[in-house]
């Protein structure tokens, strides 16, 4: 369990990028760090959300894909680890730092996704209270590429024995359509940005993200048996299911707390002016005030 190995791709920025960047001052490496927490998975880090890398008799499996750009370090980093090809890329949500590197990837791998991702990813809705009025459609200028070709509305299973992959879709959190990848023979669980690291989450509102549904949501993931070990959309290290029983206790907390205060009359701005992440979550983020905000307006939309 303890075993880890730490693999450095550094890939130097080639094509595109050199051409879009040739006017600029020179970009910098984008530099993949790969931790071996099984024998068959990866976490491989940098350039966006968190990457797993499950490797299958038939192929390789990729969980998420990065920011735009990161496509082809991220294949590379994949090839420093496997021969094998990549077979299958698997989405937990639509958001762009965990997507946008899957249209450098070949046409012919299957793309999978929760229904609600494909629409969002079709859509390119700007992420709430971060990204303002229309986003370019990085799959829409690739003539639909990375697109989810496979989708599900509860679960999915992948692959069978030591290869298999189960999908779930528990309801809303941080976007409507988050799935929690779980590799039962390994014991682990990607949660994606549900659960990003001690922080509070985005609550994407305009990717039907919720914030009074998020905690319950979230724990019925944790309820998942077998699981140890918990992947998260941006933490630098794995955590564990009381790790992410601790967080909906955490957003519950919060919901609690905007909700007391609508209830007793006052304002957002009161919210974002006092509310102090409490003590008993020790090693949380200290609240930015913008996200405590954000946060706070989906909640009180959400609340008679
Ligand atoms: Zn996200």
């Amino acid at each position: 369990m303890k075993t880890r190995a730490w693999v450095l791709a550094i890939v130097a920025t080639t094509g595109l990028g050199a051409i879009a960047g040739a006017a600029q001052a020179p970009a910098a490496p984008k530099v993949i760090e790969a931790e071996k927490i099984r024998d068959t998975l990866y976490v491989l880090k940098g350039g966006g959300g968190n990457t797993a890398l499950f490797l299958t008799a038939r192929g390789a499996v990729v969980v998420d894909t990065k920011l735009a750009g990161w496509g082809q370090p991220l294949l590379d980093a994949v090839r420093a680890i496997t021969d094998k090809p990549v077979t299958t890329v698997i989405n937990t949500h639509t958001h762009y730092d965990h997507t946008n590197g899957q249209v450098e990837f070949p046409a012919s791998v299957e793309v999978v996704a929760h229904e609600n991702t494909r629409r969002y990813m079709e859509e390119s809705n700007p992420v709430y209270a971060l990204q303002s009025g229309p986003q370019p459609n990085l799959f829409a200028a690739n003539g639909g590429r990375g697109l989810p070709t496979r989708t599900f509305s509860d679960t999915l299973t992948l692959n069978g024995g030591a290869d298999r992959i189960d999908l779930h879709y528990f309801g809303r959190a941080h976007t409507g359509g988050d799935t929690y990848v779980v590799f039962p023979a390994l014991g682990v669980m990607h949660v994606g940005d549900t659960f990003p690291t001690r922080d509070l989450p985005i609550m994407d509102r305009n990717n039907g993200g919720s914030g009074v549904a998020f905690a319950a949501t979230l724990l019925k993931a944790a309820a998942i048996p077998g699981v140890t070990t918990i992947v998260n959309g941006h933490h630098a290290t794995t955590m564990t299911p009381a790790d992410v029983r601790t967080y909906a206790a955490f957003i519950r907390d919060f919901v609690a707390a905007v909700q007391a205060a609508k209830a007793a009359g006052r304002t957002v701005e009161d919210v974002v002016a006092t509310w102090k992440t409490p003590s008993a979550y020790a090693g949380y983020n200290a609240p930015q005030p913008a996200r405590v905000k954000a946060n706070a307006e989906v909640i009180w939309s959400e609340t008679k």
